[in-house]
């Protein structure tokens, strides 16, 4: 019995050496000396003895659960209080400031364009960047030998037996917006007043104002008695809301197979007033957008009666718009991912 009382000691002291926190001490109280504990046992066991002998090492066993009580506690206090020390915290110290995202230039601003369309009765209206050649060029009143329909310009998908296939079947990475406005004639009923912001994508090698892929924001108003003057005036809308100052507007004649008359779209330089700087290289007018009637052709393969309707389509390349905005020389910062040039906007 005294051997056995001997044991429990060493091993209680050697164990407390091992105890991490509060919990262990738990442990350590519940093994020893709580009523199921090794102590409790022993005392139990106690009564078996002779008077004398009971007496005897019943008052060493008590002296020892006292002293290891106290040894516990004292021990226990210590390791509370250093590790409190690590949790400490104090509530008047300057917080951390959490490195939270940031929305990308290109979008922050499709957002603000979008909600100037929005303000004038526009729809935002997307579409796929997988599309098939009917949707991209023919319905669009793109002639079969259409330069842009070569390899050079365009990133047709490879399929098998691809020459066998029927336009609406051969794959291509849309090459601009306006095949969601066929997309979208298709499917709904005139009058139409949409915006189309999105990703297209150019078999095109990289520099400073070329990338693969670039975004674009088209737009289309289809009604009765829709003209040239709505359109001026709407776009003469847009660029002041867009740029915060008083611009105007100028429309020299163009080309493009989905529209008719078609137009090259002036806005007067913001940097120089219409003066002439450098950025406008000094004729005091930017280049910011193509737009035309659209052409009967598209209205009909669009399900649109071009007898009854009529009305714009405009696009813009948006990288470019918000080059000149900021002030941007590289059309690849846009895609670079690189931290220090995003975190400007
Ligand atoms: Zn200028």
């Amino acid at each position: 019995m005294e051997k056995e009382l001997k044991e429990i000691s060493q091993d209680i002291r050697k164990e407390i050496a091992l105890c991490k926190d509060i919990d262990d001490f738990w442990l350590l109280h519940k093994k020893y000396l709580s009523k199921e504990g090794r102590l409790s046992i022993l005392f139990q066991s106690l009564k078996k003895l002779s008077t004398d002998k009971r007496a005897s090492l019943g008052s060493e066993a008590n002296r020892i659960k006292k002293e290891l009580t106290d040894l516990i506690k004292t021990k226990e206090i210590k390791v509370d209080q250093s590790s409190n020390l690590d949790d400490y915290f104090d509530p008047t110290l300057p917080g951390k400031k959490p490195a939270i995202g940031h929305i990308h230039p290109l979008t922050k601003s499709i957002n603000r364009a979008k909600m100037i369309f929005e303000g004038m009765g526009f729809s935002t209206i997307e579409g796929p960047e997988l599309e098939d050649e009917w949707h991209n060029f023919d319905a669009l009143n793109f002639p079969k030998d259409h330069p842009a329909r070569e390899m050079q310009d365009t990133l047709f998908i490879k399929q098998k037996n691809r020459e066998k296939l029927l336009e609406k079947e051969r794959l291509v990475m849309r090459t601009h917006t306006s095949p969601v406005q066929i997309r979208y004639m298709l499917t709904h009923k005139p009058p139409f007043r949409i915006i189309v912001p999105g990703r297209v994508f150019r078999n095109e090698a990289t520099d400073a104002s070329h990338e693969v892929n670039f975004y674009q924001i088209e737009g289309l108003m289809i009604d009765k008695d829709i003209s040239v003057a709505n359109f001026k005036a709407i776009m003469e809308n847009f660029w002041q809301s867009f740029y915060g100052k008083k611009v105007k507007i100028r429309l020299r004649p163009s080309f493009f197979p989905f529209t008719e008359p078609s137009f090259e779209v002036d806005m007067s330089c913001t940097s120089c007033k219409g003066r002439g700087c450098s950025v406008c290289s000094k004729t005091g007018w930017l280049e910011v957008m193509g737009a035309g009637m659209v052409h009967p052709n598209v209205l009909k393969n669009s399900g649109v009666d071009p007898k009854k309707w009529q009305g714009f389509a405009f696009g813009m390349g948006w990288d470019r718009i918000v080059m000149m905005k900021y002030s941007i020389d590289d059309v690849r910062l846009f895609y670079g991912g690189d931290l220090r040039f995003l975190k400007q906007f």
